[in-house]
């Protein structure tokens, strides 16, 4: 632990790549847990434009489950570190790919929300967005102005990432000297391939997840356990 503390300490650019593990203590379930299942339907076809298409209303009924679970959690340790590493390094990103808001509720402010906002919907009709915090009546939920359906701002497989925030993780990676990647499965492309594109130019990249994943064997150094309890020492 002592080297990679240092790492992070000396470091002026410092990149940090966050997965649902992180916001777990939180009580926010991670896809492939068990408690992320609903009904028994394996995410990975819920969250689709394809699935959407075909029924709308069971899609919304999926995230307005999810939107309640998230609710009432709020950030915990692991999420306040990465806040106040920010606030000591000139250059930083925290990239993540949760949608639950709470590295913004910790105080992160240079953040790229690459999978977007669970808060947020916006029309299919005229692409109007909204952060809409509370339950809708009746699913689908539709456009106020022209009647359209109204979508999760969330990034489905297969659609492609918002552009500000991908070319800022991209260039991100061209640059940073550390790399932390921590409570992610990383099998979802393209964050998936972060790692190895700064480890290519040589940052330091560490792990911080309690199983070991794809990532792990291009890692300069590992860490087994919870975020939120190891996120607060390493960056400490
Ligand atoms: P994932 O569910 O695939 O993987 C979660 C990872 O976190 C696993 O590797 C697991 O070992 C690890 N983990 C579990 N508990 C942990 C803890 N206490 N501390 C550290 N690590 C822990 O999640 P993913 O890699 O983020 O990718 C799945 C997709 O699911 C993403 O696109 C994301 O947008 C979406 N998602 C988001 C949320 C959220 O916003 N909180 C929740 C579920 C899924
Ligand atoms: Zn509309």
């Amino acid at each position: 632990m002592n080297a990679a503390r240092r790492w992070v300490r000396e470091c002026r650019s410092l990149c940090v790549l966050t997965g649902a593990g992180v916001s777990a203590e939180s009580g926010v379930p991670t896809f492939r847990g068990p408690e992320g299942l609903w009904k028994r339907r394996d995410p990975m076809s819920l969250a689709t434009p394809e699935a959407f298409a075909e029924d709308p209303k069971e899609v919304w009924e999926w995230y307005q489950w999810r939107r309640r679970k998230i609710r009432g959690c709020v950030p915990n340790p692991g999420h306040s570190a990465l806040a106040a590493v920010e606030r000591e390094k000139p250059d930083f990103l925290l990239v993540t790919q949760n949608v639950d808001g709470l590295h913004r509720a910790a105080g992160s402010r240079r953040l790229a929300e690459i999978h977007g906002d669970i808060w947020v919907v916006r029309c299919t009709g005229c692409g109007r967005e909204r952060t809409e915090r509370d339950d809708f009546e009746t699913l689908p939920p539709r456009c106020g102005s022209c009647g359209g359906l109204l979508r999760p701002g969330v990034v489905w497989f297969g659609e492609p990432l918002p552009p500000e925030a991908s070319e800022a993780a991209v260039r991100m990676l061209t640059r940073c000297e550390v790399l932390i990647v921590a409570g992610t499965s990383a099998v979802v492309a393209p964050a998936s391939g972060y790692a190895a594109v700064a480890k290519r130019r040589g940052a330091r990249v560490i792990e911080v997840n309690p199983d070991e994943t794809p990532v792990t064997g291009i890692c300069d150094a590992t860490f087994r356990g919870k975020s939120g309890e190891l996120l607060p020492v390493l960056l400490g």
